[in-house]
């Protein structure tokens, strides 16, 4: 097949990569010419704009970090909307489920089908090929874009309304954010009173108090003291934001998530937009005076 893929950064660049490994013809675009030379050197071809991604395939994807940036780059001037040839924006960004709906009526007049598809699984399940991937959109132009998605990971038809899969995609990292933020809580804690934290994480995740952070955040990129997983906590609390805002306009009373929101507006306060999801305990270490780190072995 050929597809379009727009957006190189830490989950795009992988599957972007896989794609072409997967034996599919790439035109990529980024605004960082390094990321494109990146993937050229392995095979992909480089287009210049969003709309000469779109002039050249029938199934452009992107994978780019804000609601905003999906918008300019699907219908801004030299979008995808101005694509001669494409006919399926297979959007992997978060973005929210209003910004999807808004995007699917504005790329609709065109003739273009947006499909709502955000991923789970992090750098290491782009890499890897094992993301959960959360389709939404007219099942028969799912069908026809299911190859491909599937070479990104497992694909879930989440409803064939579209922002579906975001809110989908919303609720599961509001409950991986979550994870992280208490954890650190309850590891600093443990810490502080004496506890070694390699027992403490062995002993949580043979009993009920186990999750994503636990049996994996804190022993890759805590204790290390590497905090290096590739996903930002700026683009985490963004996650957080949208969730917030679709349960405030549904009706839904989020306390806890609020909390959480203010864990990560913290991090990104005191450690800078660049810090990575796992950087959520610092704020909480440098109030307590102690650090979750084991030395190196
Ligand atoms: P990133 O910041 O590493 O990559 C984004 C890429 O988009 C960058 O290469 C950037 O140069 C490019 N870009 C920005 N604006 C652009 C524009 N106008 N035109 C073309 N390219 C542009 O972000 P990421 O971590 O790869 O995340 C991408 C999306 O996937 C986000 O929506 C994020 O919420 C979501 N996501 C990330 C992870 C993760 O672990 N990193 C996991 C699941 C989902």
């Amino acid at each position: 097949m050929d597809i379009g893929f727009i957006g190189l950064g830490n989950m795009g660049a992988h599957m972007a990569r896989r794609l072409i490994e997967a034996g599919h013809r790439v035109i990529v675009y980024d605004t960082r010419q390094q990321a494109i030379g990146n993937l050229t050197g392995r095979g992909a071809i480089a287009a210049r704009s969003p709309a000469g991604v779109a002039d050249a395939v029938e199934t452009v994807m992107a994978s780019l970090p804000t609601p905003e940036a999906v918008l300019a780059v699907a219908t801004g001037p030299h979008g995808v909307i101005e694509g001669k040839r494409v006919r399926h924006f297979v959007d992997l960004s978060t973005t929210g489920a209003e910004m999807a709906q808004r995007i699917f009526k504005l790329l609709a007049a065109r003739n273009i089908v947006q499909i709502d598809s955000p991923v789970s699984g992090g750098v290491k399940g782009a890499e890897h090929g094992t993301l959960a991937v959360m389709a939404s959109g007219p099942r028969g132009e799912i069908a026809a874009v299911e190859p491909a998605l599937k070479v990104i990971g497992k694909v879930f038809f989440i409803s064939e309304r579209p922002g579906a899969g975001q809110t989908m995609k919303l609720a599961n990292n509001v409950l991986s954010a979550t994870a992280m933020a208490a954890t650190s809580e309850a590891m600093v804690m443990g810490v502080k009173a004496g506890l070694d934290p390699r027992v403490m994480l062995e002993v949580i995740n043979a009993g009920t108090g186990r999750n994503t952070a636990t049996e994996d955040k804190f022993s890759r990129a805590v204790l290390p003291g590497t905090f290096n997983l590739g996903f930002t906590a700026a683009l985490m609390l963004k996650d957080v934001k949208l969730c917030l805002a679709e349960a405030k306009a549904l009706g839904v009373p989020m306390a806890v998530i609020e909390a959480v929101a203010c864990c990560f507006q913290l991090t990104c306060d005191e450690f800078g937009a660049e810090a990575d999801i796992t950087a959520v305990v610092q704020p909480i270490e440098t109030r307590a005076g102690v650090k979750v780190r084991t030395p190196p072995d």
